[in-house]
């Protein structure tokens, strides 16, 4: 393919977006706000360790993320480790929601929750100008849960977090599932019930060799083929036509139209070649893939001074670099320095 040279304010005002050299445009920033969390899932953390990378103060986190926004960022999803856990968040969201993208629009601000905070919190983040919330939720049956997160009596907090948030307009509200065979497949059509019953986009996960443990295996993996089989055989499914080239799940509503699932197939139905996503550490790290090798240190060059102008260029130059795909499942594939709590999800 052609390499496309990255496009700035500065080269087009007309058209300031980021575009990697595989000419795929780069419009969607994941900022992790700490790597601290108040779940221990059995499938990300080992609960040995808490919070391993620093965190910028807020202010730092609005200078940088005002820099992505200006080359052509037109939605932000803030996440961590856990993100409610994080002083001044409502702040950054309501500074967040004055920012412009470069076609003139407002900002698209998005929140990834284990959703334990949320009864709490849900009225302020929307009254701060959060758009949607994503809350992660591994089992409806709360037992499961439970033994899954390791916090008694998160089930329910989670629940009604949840119902709390859509009452407070944080909508359309997804709820994420990691599936993991022998942990919690046999949660797939409660699930499927759980999204007409509760009026959520409920989206399975495929799981990604992101833990801090060793627990991944390609049999561990519930491909997209047997989740569908498994929906279809109680209920059958219709597909959803893509919004967008760059939407990583495979939509699906059911035979009467009332609810929708996606599937999200990193692992067996890769979407690498219509990523449109860039990460931002809690440390002010620039991944340009869950899986990249290396880190790119924003923070430090702001640290040392750099202008706006400088810190752009950077950006601009970093994003030019990102990754064609992942390698999951080849041989030499190598896991990241960091896991996902680490990184951002
Ligand atoms: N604490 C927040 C939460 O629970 O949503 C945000 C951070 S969490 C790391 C973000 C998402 O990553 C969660 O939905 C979690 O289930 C998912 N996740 C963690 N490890 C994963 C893995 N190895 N593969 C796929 N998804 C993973």
């Amino acid at each position: 393919m052609a390499a496309a040279s990255p496009t700035t304010s500065a080269e087009n005002a007309t058209k300031r977006r980021l575009i990697d050299s595989h000419g795929r445009v780069i419009h969607d920033l994941r900022v992790s706000v700490t790597d601290r969390c108040n779940y221990k899932c059995i499938y990300c953390r080992t609960g040995e360790y808490g919070a391993q990378y620093p965190e910028l103060a807020i202010e730092e986190y609005l200078r940088l993320i005002r820099l992505f926004v200006d080359l052509g960022i037109e939605k932000v999803r803030l996440t961590g480790g856990e993100p409610l856990l994080r002083n001044g968040l409502i702040e950054l969201i309501q500074e967040l929601a004055s920012l412009r993208t470069t076609s003139g629009q407002a900002l698209d601000i998005a929140l990834t929750t284990n959703g334990h905070l949320l009864d709490k919190m849900a009225a302020p983040l929307k009254g701060a100008g959060l758009n949607r919330v994503t809350v992660s939720m591994d089992a409806v049956d709360a037992p499961t849960f439970e033994r899954i997160t390791r916090v008694p009596g998160s089930f329910n907090k989670v629940l009604n977090g949840i119902r709390v948030a859509k009452a407070a307009g944080l909508t359309p509200l997804k709820v994420n599932c990691v599936l993991l065979r022998g942990f919690n497949d046999n949660e797939i059509e409660g699930f499927a019930r759980f999204a007409r019953e509760e009026d959520v986009v409920v989206r399975f996960i495929e799981f990604m060799p992101l833990e801090e443990d060793r627990l991944w295996s390609p049999e561990i993996v519930v491909p997209l083929k047997e989740i569908v089989a498994r929906i279809s055989r109680e209920m059958p499914l219709v597909p959803l036509a893509p919004r967008e080239p760059s939407e990583t799940a495979r939509r699906y509503t059911f035979s009467d139209g009332k609810g929708e699932i996606g599937i999200i197939a990193p692992v067996s139905q890769a979407f690498c070649g219509a990523c449109s996503r860039v990460r931002l550490t809690s440390d002010g790290k620039i991944r340009t893939c869950l899986f990249s090798q290396v880190e790119h240190d924003l923070y430090g060059r702001m640290r040392a001074g750099q202008s706006d102008a400088e810190l752009s260029a950077y950006i601009v130059r970093t994003i030019n670099e990102k990754e064609a795909r992942h390698h999951i499942g080849e041989p030499g594939f190598l896991k990241p320095s960091r896991s996902m709590v680490h990184i951002g999800g």
